[in-house]
C-alpha cells in the first residue's frame, strides 16, 4: 500500500453491507460470499430504489415528449450524463456518449473512428492482457481495411513492458488500445505515461476502463487519452449501460455508427443531417431507466469516495493474497506491483471449473474460465483459471471462510 492510500481511512464493510441486499442471502444453505465483482458488481439499494422510483413515477420516453413525465424522464437521463461527466473528470457533458457497455463503446470507436482511417500496412497496437472486447473489434476493423494488430508484451508477473510498448509506437500505428486494469491479473497499467507516449507520437489512444471505474478515482483529462470506455454493471449500476468518453474533436469528425430516431437533425429522402454529439451516436430509444440507475450508482460510489474504495480494496487484496499464498500448490497469476483486487489462481492437481463448482456449494461465488482473455491464457499456457475478485463490501471474515473452503475443496479434489 502506498503512503497516500495508507493515510486514508478504509470503509467499514459492516456499514456498507446493508446497502447491498443480495449479500444477506444464502446459497446452498450457506451465507453467500460474493467474490465475482469483476464479472458484475452487486447493486446498492440507492440504485434499486432510483430505478424503482423512476418506473413508478416518471417513466416516459426522452427528448421527444413535451408533457411532464417526458420532461422528468429527459432530465433524469441527461442528469445522469452530468453525473458521469463529473465522475470521469470530463471537460464537458457532450463528450460522453451513452452506450450499452464497454463492448458497444469500443465497437463504436472501431467502426466510426478507426475503420475510415485505416489502410493496408497500418496497425493497431493492443497489449497481451486485453479482454476480447478490446481485441475483436480491432480485428474486425483490420479485416475490412487490410490493417493488422500489433501486440505489446507483458512480463511473467503480468506487467506491461512499457519500454517495448513505446518502441512499438511507430508511424504505422493508427491507434493504441489498452486496458487500465486487467480483469484477469488485476494489473493497474501506468495509463498516464502510456497515453503521454501515444500523444508524443501523434497516435490516438483508447483506454478500456471497465475494471478501473469501479475501483479507482478517474480523471480522463489528467490521463490525457483520446477515448476512455466504461461499463455500468461493474460499477454498481445496471447491465446494459456504459459510456464512451471521447475528445470533442473526435466525436465531431466521426460518422454515426447506428442510424435511426433521435440521432438526426433533419431527414429527407434526398439526404439526412445529424444531431450534434453525443446524440449523433445515440440512435433509438436508449436504456433510460438503466442510466437513471447508473446516475444513482455514481452518486453512491462518490458518497463513499473512490479514494476510500481504492484503499479499502487494496487492504483486502493484501490480506487475501497473503492468506492464499499459504495454500499448498496454489499459484497466483498476476503479481504486479500495482494491482487491483483481482486474484486469478490455480491449484495443482485441480481443474478451475471443479474448484469453482465445489466452492459454490460452500456459498463462495468465484469465476472460472478464460475470462474473455484467450491470448492471456495462451501466454500463461493454461486454458482457464479460477478468479476471486473483491469489492469494498467484502470482509476479512469472508476471505478467511473462502480460504477455509479452498482447503476443504482441495482435500476433496486431491
Ligand atoms: N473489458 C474488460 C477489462 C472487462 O473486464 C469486460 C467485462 O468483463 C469488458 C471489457 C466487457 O464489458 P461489457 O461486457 O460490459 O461490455
Amino acid at each position: 500500500m502506498n503512503a497516500k492510500m495508507n493515510s486514508i481511512q478504509p470503509l467499514d464493510p459492516q456499514a456498507v453491507r446493508p446497502d447491498f441486499p443480495v449479500l444477506a442471502r444464502q446459497v446452498h444453505g450457506k451465507p453467500l460470499i460474493y467474490l465475482d465483482s469483476a464479472n458484475t458488481g452487486q447493486k446498492p439499494l440507492a440504485v434499486i430504489h432510483a430505478m424503482d422510483r423512476f418506473l413508478r413515477e416518471s417513466n416516459a420516453n426522452v427528448a421527444r415528449a413535451v408533457h411532464q413525465l417526458g420532461e422528468e424522464a429527459t432530465s433524469a437521463y441527461e442528469g445522469a450524463r452530468d453525473k458521469l461527466a463529473e465522475f470521469m473528470g470530463a471537460n464537458h457533458r457532450d463528450e460522453l456518449v451513452f452506450t450499452s457497455g464497454t463492448t458497444h463503446a469500443i465497437n463504436l470507436v472501431a467502426y466510426s473512428f478507426a475503420m475510415p482511417r485505416l489502410e493496408p500496412g497500418d496497425t493497431i497496437l493492443v497489449t497481451q492482457m486485453e479482454h476480447h472486447a478490446n481485441i475483436v473489434p480491432w480485428q474486425l476493423a483490420c479485416e475490412r481495411t487490410g490493417a493488422t494488430l500489433k501486440v505489446a508484451p507483458i512480463t511473467e508477473s503480468g506487467e506491461l513492458i512499457v519500454d517495448k510498448f513505446i518502441d512499438l509506437l511507430t508511424p504505422d500505428v493508427k491507434l493504441a488500445a489498452f486496458t487500465h486494469v486487467s480483469n484477469v491479473l488485476g494489473t493497474i497499467n501506468p495509463v498516464r505515461a502510456l497515453a503521454r507516449a501515444c500523444r508524443k507520437h501523434g497516435i490516438p489512444s483508447l483506454i478500456d476502463g471497465s475494471q478501473a471505474a469501479p475501483h479507482l478515482p478517474l480523471d480522463v483529462k489528467a490521463i490525457g487519452c483520446d477515448f476512455y470506455v466504461i461499463t455500468g454493471h461493474k460499477m454498481a449500476g445496471p447491465t446494459g449501460t456504459g459510456v464512451l468518453w471521447a475528445r470533442k474533436e473526435h466525436l465531431q469528425s466521426m460518422p454515426p455508427f447506428f442510424g435511426g430516431g433521435d440521432m438526426i437533425r433533419k431527414v429527407s429522402f434526398s439526404g439526412t443531417t445529424y444531431a450534434d454529439p453525443p446524440h449523433k451516436f445515440e440512435a433509438g430509444t436508449p436504456n433510460i431507466c438503466g442510466f437513471v440507475g447508473l446516475g444513482a450508482a455514481v452518486d453512491y460510489l462518490s458518497s463513499l469516495g473512490m479514494a476510500r474504495i481504492e484503499a479499502t480494496e487494496h487492504a483486502l487484496l493484501e490480506y487475501a493474497t497473503a492468506a492464499l499464498q499459504q495454500v499448498p500448490g496454489l499459484r497466483i497469476f498476476g503479481q504486479a506491483a500495482h494491482k487491483a483486487a483481482v486474484i486469478s489462481f490455480l491449484i495443482d492437481g485441480t481443474q478451475s471449473h471443479d474448484l469453482a463448482t465445489m466452492l459454490d456449494l460452500q456459498g463462495v461465488a468465484v469465476r472460472s474460465g478464460h475470462h474473455c482473455a484467450h491470448p492471456l491464457m495462451d501466454f500463461y499456457g493454461v486454458p482457464a483459471t479460477a478468479r476471486a475478485s473483491l469489492a469494498f463490501y467484502n470482509t476479512r471474515e469472508e476471505i478467511d471462510r473462502f480460504v477455509e473452503a479452498i482447503e476443504k475443496v482441495r482435500g476433496m479434489l486431491a
